[in-house]
């Protein structure tokens, strides 16, 4: 379908006989849902064998007893599977609960509150303070500065990371900008992973960034690849480490998405002063974490190579879901201008961009006929997008046929659309 050459008559035709599609799909009264950003049943069961995998063996190779009290920076072997998770030394690795939302919680209030290098470093001593939001982004980050009115500036994701030029810019004029959020790879929800140069711009930004500036480098989808060759994202720690700036990014990770979401181990990676900062605030909330926990989670992966084997697993059930999505999306839209997206390698996410003011109507109309998608302006600060064009589709849970009638019914209401716009104008 190619709008900008057609006629009214044409575009009156399509729109006619792309109503009496939707009208009979309508009717179907089917029920799908692309909303859920969580590994389905078949992926859960992966990791069932956690369950009873200690047999009562609850000593550590290192002799931690995981049953008491004690160890806030999680157990030397969970701190070590951070490091394969993450690629940072263990030393640089606190192990926590079950959720890195949560550290990325408690480091954000305690740069805010209490400040990570001290009293007079809390960010809550100055006014006004902002944080850089590469969008669209993962709407919990936003929430959490949305709690600490905290006010998020917009920054445009391309296809190699965010826009570091409107980065650098922005933070070299407002000193009042404390930091950014990063999804490094697979980036929710664009899949994006940022290139070697956005990597090396962004440890640098410290030496153009008012005091204090951190870094939210949230790296769930570390290892979460659909292909053998997947991307390669470059080491943060070793870019900082370069650039003389190791105390302005925080790394967290965990095993929400490997293991059992909701029940897994988290990981924050960070120079000394920001463990240590972080750790004096921690103490007074936690005697220490789950290391029970901790464990199965190291015996889990206890032979080298396991935590790969076991991602490919993951990449075998998922592939055929995104596969499916990015077949629907190239048949629909691949030799005309109503949609663009990126195709992701891994993560959780396709995000796709409708033309200008048209994302709020393909929710509703997809809805209507039975397919659930995340409500549009969700992957913005503020629940705010500015061209109202952003869709997020998340293929894990429903099965390769829900995915395929889904998405059958969301390129048709992406064409209605915009006919309907097109005859508009
Ligand atoms: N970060 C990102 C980018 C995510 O997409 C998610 C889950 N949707 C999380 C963090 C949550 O991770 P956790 O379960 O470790 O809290």
């Amino acid at each position: 379908m190619q709008l900008a050459n057609a006629s009214r008559e044409q575009l009156q035709q399509w729109e006619q006989a792309l109503s009496a599609e939707y009208n009979a799909i309508k009717a179907e009264g089917l029920n799908l849902d692309l909303t859920r950003g969580k590994p389905s049943a078949e992926q859960l069961s992966l990791s069932d064998a956690l369950d009873g995998i200690l047999q009562h063996n609850y000593i550590t190779d290192s002799g931690i007893d995981t049953r008491n009290y004690g160890g806030l920076e999680g157990t030397p072997e969970a701190r070590a599977l951070g490091e394969q998770l993450m690629g940072v030394p263990a030393a640089q690795i606190m192990a926590g609960g079950n959720s890195s939302l949560t550290l990325m919680y408690q480091l954000m209030t305690t740069a805010f509150f209490f400040g990570l290098e001290g009293a007079d470093s809390a960010w809550n001593k100055e006014e006004g303070i902002k944080f850089l939001c590469p969008v669209p982004g993962y709407d919990r980050h936003f929430s959490i500065c949305e709690q600490l009115g905290i006010e998020m500036v917009n920054i445009p994701m391309t296809s190699n990371g965010p826009d570091m030029d409107a980065a650098e810019a922005l933070i070299k004029a407002d000193s009042s900008i404390k930091g950014m959020w990063c999804v490094p790879k697979y980036s929710n929800p664009t899949g994006v992973v940022y290139s070697k140069d956005v990597v090396k711009r962004i440890a640098n930004l410290a030496k153009i960034a008012g005091k204090g500036f951190r870094v939210f480098w949230d790296n769930a989808y570390a290892i979460h690849d659909l292909s053998e060759n997947a991307p390669q994202l470059a080491s943060i720690w070793e870019a900082t480490k370069a650039a003389g700036t190791t105390d302005s990014v925080l790394q967290f990770a965990s095993t929400s998405k490997i293991t059992h979401a909701g029940a897994g181990v988290a990981f924050l990676a960070a120079s000394d002063a920001n463990l240590n900062g972080f750790k004096k605030v921690l103490g007074i909330q936690t005697i220490g974490p789950d290391k029970i926990n901790q464990l199965r989670h190291a015996k889990f992966f206890a032979v080298p190579g396991s935590l790969n084997a076991h991602m490919q697993k993951h990449a075998e059930i998922i592939k055929p879901r995104f596969e499916s999505v990015l077949k629907h999306l190239e048949e629909a839209f691949g030799d005309n201008a109503l949609g663009q997206w990126e195709s992701a390698d891994g993560g959780y996410f396709i995000s796709f961009d409708t033309q200008e003011g048209l994302a709020k109507k393909v929710v509703a109309l997809a809805g209507q006929a039975g397919v659930k998608l995340t409500p549009a302006g969700a992957t913005f600060p503020y629940g705010k997008d500015p061209q109202d064009s952003n869709i997020r589709i998340a293929p894990t849970v429903p099965s390769v046929e829900q995915v395929d009638a889904a998405m059958k019914v969301f390129v048709l209401c992406v064409k209605l659309a915009s006919v309907q716009k097109a005859l508009a104008a």
